[in-house]
């Protein structure tokens, strides 16, 4: 290993000089502030689920970062250096253990930031340090993967335009069948359309019923929609590897592409991190203004129901379901009650988890775990927490906004053979839709402009 002139590698002394960068105030506010207290430690599900280790807790976990801050910007660490626990990173292999901590013992659930009475917000530096890893090319194998697709191919999955627009054509056929019109569409970059609906491409590549299940529910209400044929992805792995630019990048294109449209609202799939990261994050990374709405597809269905565009019947959705709030959903955007007033318009048996809305238990699979094989193991143990807070509601079904939490899911629950299955509310209203004369006329209508307008 080569070193700089002060011995230390070169990998090492850029993580450090690059920290000096990327530190903001809010950082550096959440840096300066710990106590160790330790309230924060029993809200962390690696804590509940590994009891006695101490290195879970998140304020240790925390000080692994926080004393290359004390060591090399800030005060405290140049006048108390062994007081405030001030230290560095020298090798590689110091880089290769801070890696093991930021990655592989923190999913960024931001669970612990609001059990603080101080406000230190663990995720927020945590992020940060995996960009710094990641900038000198040390994470897992599985980040580095993912965020190579998002850049090259600009979608995480690696789906190539042609496959997305054949998946789309395919579940429209179906649209035709099970509507029985053949001229139901599934439009694709249709200008000035009222909504430009933007998935997450696990849709495309294992679940496209989704994909018609939201079509069904457009379809019936009569939506003016459009499903784009670029900048459809709207999951961002920047949110996970700590890279700002990869943010940008895929946020831009997502946001671009609205615009060449003239889409009038950007309507976002069921998806925690890319909610997260398309409507609130994404215009900052992207350093952009953005001039059109957007929402969670979750509350325009709602919306539809209230408004009377499409009807439903709950009794066509039997059995007992609970609802798992995603972390960036709920903790970080507030998403709480419009999926619980929206699954309780669909089933009739709804059964609160607890604890539920922003203090939910991550699905143990967030922050981009899932893509993080060497860890699977250590995550799995550390999902007994929500394995025993699923079991406890007694019910067959959980439901969830969240593509990455139906994968987190469905891993945990196969893992702690709980029996259960893992639905989201696309899946749900789409079963439950019933069509009336009214709703049926105006499909009609509709059908028959939209074709044309595909027609032109
Ligand atoms: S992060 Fe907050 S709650 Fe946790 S030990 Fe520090 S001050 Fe206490
Ligand atoms: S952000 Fe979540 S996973 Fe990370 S330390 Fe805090 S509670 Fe634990």
């Amino acid at each position: 290993m080569s070193t700089t002139t002060n011995g230390r590698s070169y990998k090492a002394q850029k993580v450090i000089d690059r920290m000096g960068q990327k530190l903001t105030r809010q950082m550096v506010g959440s840096l300066a502030a710990c106590v160790h207290c330790g309230q924060c430690t029993d809200s962390c599900h690696y804590v509940l689920s590994n009891p006695g280790d101490p290195t879970f807790a998140p304020a240790y976990k925390a000080d692994r970062i926080r004393k290359l801050f004390k060591k090399h910007y800030d005060w405290t660490g140049k006048v108390f250096p062994k007081w405030v626990k001030a230290g560095t990173v020298q090798t590689d292999e110091d880089l290769e253990e801070l890696k093991d901590i930021v990655f592989g013992k923190c999913t960024n659930c931001r669970r612990c930031t609001i059990n603080c009475p101080m406000g230190v917000d663990l995720a927020t530096f945590n992020r940060m340090a995996r960009g710094l890893l990641c900038h000198v090319g040390i994470m897992p194998e599985g980040v580095e993967y993912v965020a190579k697709e998002q850049w090259e191919i600009g979608n995480q999955m690696g789906v190539l335009k042609e496959d997305y627009i054949e998946t789309i054509e395919w579940q429209e056929e179906e649209l035709q069948d099970e509507m029985e019109d053949p001229n139901a569409r599934i439009p694709v970059d249709k200008v000035n359309s009222e909504i430009v609906y933007v998935i997450n491409p696990r849709e495309i590549k294992h679940d496209p019923r989704s994909v018609l299940d939201a079509a069904k529910i457009f379809y019936m209400a009569g939506a003016d929609y459009t499903m784009p044929s670029e900048g459809w992805d709207m999951t961002n792995f920047g949110l996970f590897n700590g890279d700002d630019e990869l943010g940008g990048a895929v946020a831009g294109r997502v946001y671009d592409k609205v615009e060449e449209l003239n889409g009038k609202k950007l309507v976002i799939s069921e998806c925690g991190h890319g909610y997260r990261s398309t409507r609130c994050e994404g215009p900052n990374w992207a350093k952009k203004d953005i001039a059109f709405d957007s929402e969670s597809s979750v509350i325009t269905m709602l919306k539809y129901i209230k408004e009377g565009k499409i009807k439903v019947d709950k009794t066509k959705n039997p059995g007992s379901y609970t609802f798992h709030d995603s972390c960036n959903n709920a903790r970080s955007c507030g998403l709480t009650e419009e999926p619980r007033e929206l699954l309780s318009l669909v089933v009739d048996d709804f059964r609160e988890m607890y604890p539920n809305r922003a203090e939910n238990y991550c699905c143990t699979g967030g922050g981009g775990a899932m893509s993080m094989a060497e860890y699977r193991p250590s995550r799995l143990k550390s999902a007994k927490v929500k394995a025993d807070q699923l079991s406890a509601t007694g019910t067959k079904t959980v439901v969830t906004s969240c593509h990455n939490c139906v994968d987190g899911l469905t891993d945990l629950i196969g893992h702690y053979k709980l029996g259960m299955d893992v639905t989201q509310l696309v899946n749900l209203v789409a079963n439950a839709l019933v069509v009336d004369e009214k709703i049926e006329e105006n499909r009609k209508i509709h059908s028959a402009e939209t074709s044309a307008t595909a027609a032109q």
